[in-house]
């Protein structure tokens, strides 16, 4: 890369070493590159102006000229606000700060002229402002769109507030002339209409009206998506070339038997088609990375075991790992059973299994004796040496790391076929782009006498009357599971909550007509797994948890789920937790408890798992409140650490790009023709940067 991109930030002029440090550890802007796509996420039209008397109307953001007139603070701790009166020749409005209230006292100085910006909201039947951006008015005399950069409180205080991050970036914009290079073929940029790359960096930075600053995302967007399909492609282009797999043609005793003589239930028409999808894969010689996505409850589970019959009728071993201890030794106690009467030997493997148990375990996997291993996460430990292991089941995969996932690879020297499951449905853009290179099969189908779960959002103040409807749900025998939120940063607080509220349970619902179990993150194995047996086996009617009880797990009879502060859960958390209900033949109810005052977000969280059961619909919710990063997990693989795009937002530029790239592939498979010379540079970065990636997904 050219040199004057990666000169450190300190070098330029504003900035030093102390705001350097502070640039690197807040924004993670080390050098000029860094700070050139550190992108504005808004403009303000500066030249357009409203008054006090017009907001209500307005119903959006606005800017106003006017003065400060007065302040007042109130409340102490953490209700402690600011209120500041705003008037211009109009009317008065106040403005609020519940946040750096001192700070911001500080800084405010009454009738001076000022240039507010911020969004009215109703409160309690009154307009004001919360939290508006405030500027001397003279110096708001900008022509054209202004940008608007986010900040950090730390760096707000020590000046690098939005306008100090646009004035260091109009610094470096002085000096970048001819010093960005261009690395898209002038006939793409031009069948695509995009402007060069130095325009569109100034012009993101600096449009002088919003059609600029369109052209500008545009192009910016549509690199950074065309070079992750380019990689995506060319991923998959190199795990196709490598993906010699075991071939598996045989079906085998084991299938048959289980299929004619023991299978719990006839498959569901979806599960039959996923099944054969598995079993081309098996016997093709390539080898199989299947993603199966399919809705919580969709019967998932049977579908891998049949997929590790096959494996196992072809004189290979079997495994499955699960997310959690818990979810472990279900699978473990509902496949042992089943497996009894096939005499297929099944062993269970976690972080608990006692060392003196270990060695006959390990003997077994290395002589072949044990032939289904199921497990958490510890069975991927370089100790567990397997005689031939041809098949992996990835049960939930949203809880595996992908280094993880790596670790499989070493145990074999083809690699075993794997099989992902997940109940967290991805969203379609954000499958094609994450998932590039994996083949997908859905199971859409629920089998079949499920009732749809009614959902609720009740808030606080109505936990009598939860109760209530509890105790009638648990008179014709059903059971209810309680959940807390145990989140690490306030751990302590959390399992006092939970704690608090396994003693009001019990307090509510006492012995002997009532038997209540907990399970906790923090007890032993072995306790968890008693009282989770008494809760399978009904001799509790209530389970207070936290999410450990989130995936997988399966209780028929319980029909209520009662998750306790829903705000402070994700949506495919929440959707999730449903899932553990709704699992019998009984009408189901998911009730989502919440205080009083939640944010907008939360909100319309509560109201997206009101509205709907479908999985599919609450990742694309999901995907545009959170992120395509944080949905999957992987911020840690910088796959999808993207500048400027939105998978969920930009879908059609994703769409666009990935057809762009894929032509650009047929005609230069290689890129070796001249044109291409900066593709190719570009691409072997990315390759390089992220080097083992591609062996996983
Ligand atoms: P998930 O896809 O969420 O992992 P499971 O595999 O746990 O779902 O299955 C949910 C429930 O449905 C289990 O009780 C399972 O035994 C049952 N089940 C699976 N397949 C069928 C089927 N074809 N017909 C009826 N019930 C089924
Ligand atoms: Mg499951």
């Amino acid at each position: 890369m050219n040199n004057f991109l990666i000169t450190p930030i300190e070098y330029l002029k504003g900035v030093g070493p102390q705001k350097a440090e502070l640039l690197k550890k807040e924004l993670g802007i080390y050098n000029y590159l860094d700070l050139l796509e550190y992108y504005p996420f808004r403009y303000v039209d500066r030249s357009e102006f409203h008054t006090v008397a017009e907001l209500i109307s307005l119903n959006g953001h606005a800017q106003i000229k006017g003065r400060i007139v007065g302040m007042l603070e109130s409340g102490v701790g953490r209700n402690k606000r600011l209120i500041a009166k705003f008037q211009d020749t109009t009317g008065m409005i106040d403005l609020v700060w519940f946040k750096g209230v001192s700070w911001i006292k500080s800084s405010l100085k009454i009738n001076e002229d000022v240039v507010i910006y911020g969004k009215p909201t109703l409160f309690k039947g009154k307009w004001n402002i919360p939290h508006p951006e405030i500027a001397t008015a003279n110096a708001t005399e900008v022509q054209g769109l202004q940008p608007v950069y986010s900040s950090t409180e730390l760096l707000n205080s020590r000046g690098l507030n939005t306008k100090g991050i646009e004035k260091l970036i109009a610094g470096l914009l002085e000096n970048i002339g001819g010093q960005i290079e261009d690395r898209l073929p002038i006939q793409l940029k031009q069948e695509n209409r995009l402007i060069d790359r130095e325009l569109a960096i100034r012009k993101i930075h600096a449009p002088s009206n919003e059609l600029e600053a369109q052209q500008a995302r545009f192009r910016l967007k549509f690199e950074e998506l065309f070079f992750l399909q380019m990689e995506l492609l060319f991923r998959k282009k190199i795990t196709m070339e490598k993906s010699k797999g075991y071939v598996m043609e045989r079906v085998g005793d084991e299938f048959n038997d289980f299929y004619e003589k023991y299978i719990p239930f006839e498959l569901t028409g979806a599960q039959k088609r996923v099944l054969k999808e598995i079993r081309l894969d098996m016997k093709s010689g390539h080898h199989m990375n299947r993603l199966l996505q399919g809705d919580v409850g969709s019967g998932k589970t049977l579908v891998a075991l049949l997929s590790m019959l096959l494996a196992v009728g072809n004189g290979y071993q079997a495994a499955l790992i699960a997310p959690t201890e818990i979810l472990a030794i279900q699978h473990y106690t509902s496949i042992s059973e089943m497996m009894q009467p096939l005499g297929v030997r099944v062993a269970l493997l976690t972080g608990s299994t006692k060392k003196k148990d270990r060695i006959p375990l390990h003997e077994g996997l290395l002589d072949g004796e044990i032939q289904l291993l199921i497990g958490t996460h510890a069975l991927l430990e370089d100790t567990v040496q397997f005689k031939n292991l041809g098949f992996v089941v990835i049960d939930e995969q949203h809880r595996f790391g992908v280094a993880q996932r790596a670790r499989m690879w070493k145990k074999n020297e083809l690699p075993p076929h794997v099989l992902i499951m997940t109940a967290t449905p991805i969203p379609r853009t954000l499958a094609m782009t994450f998932y590039g290179d994996l083949d997908v099969s859905v199971i859409d189908e629920l089998p079949p006498g499920r009732k749809p779960i009614t959902t609720m959002h009740k808030y606080d103040s109505s936990r009598l009357r939860l109760f209530g409807f509890m105790r009638e749900e648990i008179k014709k025998g059903r059971q209810v599971y309680i959940v807390y939120p145990l989140i690490m940063e306030s751990e302590t607080l959390d399992f006092n909550n939970l704690m608090d509220g396994f003693e009001a349970i019990e307090k509510s619902f006492p012995k002997p007509d009532y038997h209540v179990s907990m399970v906790h993150g923090k007890m032993k194995p072995e306790n968890k797994e008693f009282e989770m047996n008494r809760f399978i086996k009904g001799e509790t009617q209530i389970m207070v948890a936290t999410t450990v009880i989130e995936v997988g797990v399966n209780v028929p009879n319980a029909s209520i789920m009662v998750i306790e502060s829903a705000e402070r859960f994700g949506l495919s958390q929440l959707h999730q937790l449903r899932g553990r209900v709704g699992r019998g033949a009984e009408q189901s109810y998911c009730i989502l408890m919440t205080g009083d005052a939640i944010s907008e977000d939360s909100k319309k969280r509560m109201e997206t798992m009101v509205r709907t059961n479908d999985g599919f619909e609450i990742a694309e919710v999901d995907l545009q409140l959170r992120g395509p990063g944080d949905l999957m997990g992987t911020q840690q693989s910088g796959l999808l650490d993207l500048k400027i795009s939105n998978l969920s937002k930009d879908a059609q530029i994703v769409t666009l790009t990935r057809e762009v790239a894929k032509a650009l592939l047929t005609k230069d498979p290689t890129l070796e023709l001249s044109e291409n010379k900066g593709v190719r540079s570009k691409l072997s970065d990315l390759l390089r940067a992220r080097p083992n990636w591609g062996r996983i997904a």
